[in-house]
């Protein structure tokens, strides 16, 4: 891999959808982000989460059989991309990203384009192909399926490319238009032009 080339991942492309600035300060600045106790809290219900899959059968992601991998590794030069899938379904000639998260709401863009990184590493790192993936909220037990459609690829892939961008030229990217978010941001102190 070419030196200094930025590879990023899954997560930061939900946290460039939440916000850019939070992937430039984490990547381009020494600003180090505190474990908050609602973090904290959300790890350890993931991995609880994740020995319980273990038990489980693949009935809530509508499949009756299929290999399951869990935290699976993956790399890709071509995407600059790199990740950790919490679990990987393979059925035939077809891998379902799923990832677990502990929260009360829906999966927004966000979440589905990291979960789509995930259905491109797979189809980049092996001979398979990953038409969807599953999204899991540890509080309400639901599960949603998301289709990695043409546009959620679109997406996925500009904002890679976008965030490999601006980490390139360590340029600070514009704020979230959502000064909401600011109010209660832990890097608010960073950023005197929003408010
Ligand atoms: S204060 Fe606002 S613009 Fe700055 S990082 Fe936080 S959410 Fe983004």
């Amino acid at each position: 891999m070419e030196e200094g080339k930025p590879v990023i991942t899954p997560v930061e492309l939900r946290q460039y959808h939440y916000c850019p600035r939070v992937v430039f300060y984490e990547r381009c600045t020494p600003v180090y982000r505190r474990e908050t106790r609602r973090m904290q809290y959300g790890r350890e219900v993931h991995d609880v989460e994740v020995a319980l899959e273990k038990q489980r059968n693949l009935q809530r992601y509508g499949l009756h059989q299929g290999q399951r991998e869990f935290a699976v590794h993956m790399s890709s030069e071509a995407l600059e991309l790199t990740g950790i899938a919490d679990l990987v379904v393979t059925v035939g000639a077809e891998s379902y990203p799923v990832e677990f998260k502990d929260t009360t709401r829906e999966p927004d863009l966000g979440h589905r384009m990291q979960l789509c990184a995930y259905g491109l590493l797979l189809e980049a790192t092996r001979q398979t192909k990953s038409p969807r993936g599953f999204w899991h909220s540890t509080r309400t037990r639901e599960t949603f399926e998301v289709e990695f459609d043409a546009r959620l690829r679109k997406r996925t892939l500009q904002a890679i490319r976008e965030i490999n961008l601006f980490i390139k030229a360590e340029r600070c990217p514009d704020p979230t238009p959502q000064v909401a978010k600011c109010l209660e941001c832990e890097l608010k102190n960073f950023c005197g032009d929003v408010i």
